[in-house]
């Protein structure tokens, strides 16, 4: 059913969108991907969804989600005026480290509508290469990746991948020396710490494995993160790892740089038109800035470390979730095109 649902997805994707075929083919979508979250991992939908979500992240059901609403419940006014999806990748369209069809079926729909869709990630520049390349070559559907925390901007132009930094030339240079020295004494300090396996990749940043092939416990990584601070590194921590870096750059500015250099649009000025989707407690500064953020179900398994918690939550955790949030844009989206369609008719004025 999935792999249908997907092929599904994945070919209207290449079809030119022009009036009626625009409307079937967004009708296709839409099915596709509701076929796919029901096969998915969704959370059976029940009054006391709370629970729900804190069985689905493993949580004990004593922890709470205050003031977070079931995304189900966005007002149709709310999501008719989405004009684009800003996403985190790792356990949130991934799901150990690879990202799972029904994600990458809803990346997919969301650009066919029209929708802009831009990742935001701690992972490296590295890691990121590859799902930013043409679709033909393994990339994936989105308009941009912003890789390190902020700091680096991947996409194409035409046949081209362009990467663009935050920081110039010679400030990375100055850093990459401190960089080095206090991944040292991070790692000569806090016994068990070791760098994440994808640091080869990575330019502007330090990043320490605490959830991805390693195991460290909260003690360890506040250890971790009170060196990165003593050296004046800012720092925060991901569903995986513990990301440091020199700079003021965070993953709100590099969405309102990648915003403006591809878009051309300001992105503090139509914050209530962009839907921000996470699930950790690097994500806590999105949620807040964005009023249609929304964190997937896993994102309860930070519930007694969060202080910023995103408007809505999905019932369905990692892929699912973010697939939840696609459809649900994605069912507005009908209705408003086949509205404007109608009335077009009705007008006697092709659309
Ligand atoms: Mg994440």
């Amino acid at each position: 059913m999935r792999v249908s649902a997907v092929a599904a997805v994945e070919n209207s994707f290449r079809i030119p969108s022009l009036g009626t075929q625009r409307r079937l083919k967004i009708l296709n979508l839409r099915r596709a991907l509701q076929r796919s979250s029901e096969s998915g991992r969704i959370v059976d939908v029940s009054p006391k969804w709370r629970k729900s979500l804190c069985k689905t992240a493993g949580m004990n059901l004593t922890s709470t989600a205050p003031h977070a609403r079931p995304w189900c419940e966005l007002p149709a006014a709310d999501a008719r005026c989405v004009v684009g999806v800003l996403t985190d990748i790792d356990d949130t369209l991934t799901t150990l480290g690879a990202i799972t069809p029904d994600a990458r079926a809803a990346l997919a729909a969301l650009c066919a509508t029209g929708l802009h869709v831009i990742a935001i990630t701690g992972r490296p520049m590295g890691w990121c290469e590859p799902f930013a390349q043409a679709l033909d070559r393994g990339g994936w559907p989105v308009d941009a990746i912003v890789a390190e925390n902020g700091a680096v901007a991947l996409f194409r132009e035409g046949d081209v991948l362009t990467t663009e930094y935050a920081q110039d030339g010679p400030t990375r240079a100055r850093n990459a020396h401190r960089l080095r020295e206090v991944a040292a004494r991070v790692l000569r300090e806090v016994p068990g710490a070791a760098l994440a396996r994808d640091s080869a990749g990575r330019v502007t940043d330090i990043a320490i494995d605490h959830a991805e092939f390693a195991h460290l416990d909260r003690a360890q990584v506040d250890a971790v993160l009170a060196v990165m601070r003593d050296e004046g590194m800012t720092a925060t921590v991901s569903s995986i790892h513990v990301n440091g870096w020199f700079g003021e750059h965070t993953k709100l500015s590099g969405a309102r740089w990648i915003v403006r250099r591809l878009l051309a649009r300001d992105l503090d000025a139509e914050r209530e038109r962009w839907v921000y989707v996470g699930d950790s407690t690097n994500d806590q500064l999105m949620f807040g800035h964005f009023p249609l953020s929304v964190g997937v179900a896993n994102l309860m398994a930070f519930a007694d470390v969060l202080t910023t918690w995103p408007p809505y939550l999905t019932r369905g955790a990692r892929g699912a979730g973010f697939a939840e949030v696609a459809a649900r844009l994605l069912a507005e989206r009908w209705v408003d095109v086949s509205t404007r369609h109608e009335a077009s008719r009705d007008r006697g004025v092709p659309d």
